[in-house]
């Protein structure tokens, strides 16, 4: 007989101050990773599913994001630790989240 399933790992990458795509509010969020793995008898195997989502800590809201945007997200995260002036230009990772409850990708702010 052979077992075998999947289970779920969630890592928390970092905590960062987004406008909350849900609430409105300029709120701390957790970016979070979370890696599906195939187990064959309990013993995860290989991963075979990763998915980014945000999570607003004042309202709760979680929002799926695709890879690009959180390694972006990260990034713009690590520069603004490291006290890189050019991390935070002028126009740029602030005044909007980057996306929408409508789905992934999309700039509320067009149309
Ligand atoms: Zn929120």
């Amino acid at each position: 007989m052979i077992i075998f399933g999947t289970r779920g790992y969630l890592y928390q990458l970092a905590v960062l101050t987004l406008v909350c795509g849900w609430c409105g509010n300029p709120a701390a969020h957790t970016l979070r990773k979370r890696v599906t793995k195939f187990t064959l008898f309990f013993v995860p195997l290989f991963p075979f599913s990763t998915k980014f989502a945000t999570q607003c800590t004042f309202c709760g809201g979680e929002q799926q994001i695709p890879k690009e945007q959180a390694e972006q997200l990260l990034a713009q995260h690590m520069a603004a630790q490291q006290g890189n002036p050019f991390g935070q230009a002028p126009g740029q990772g602030q005044g909007h989240p980057g996306y929408a409850p409508g789905g992934p990708g999309r700039n509320p702010y067009q149309n």
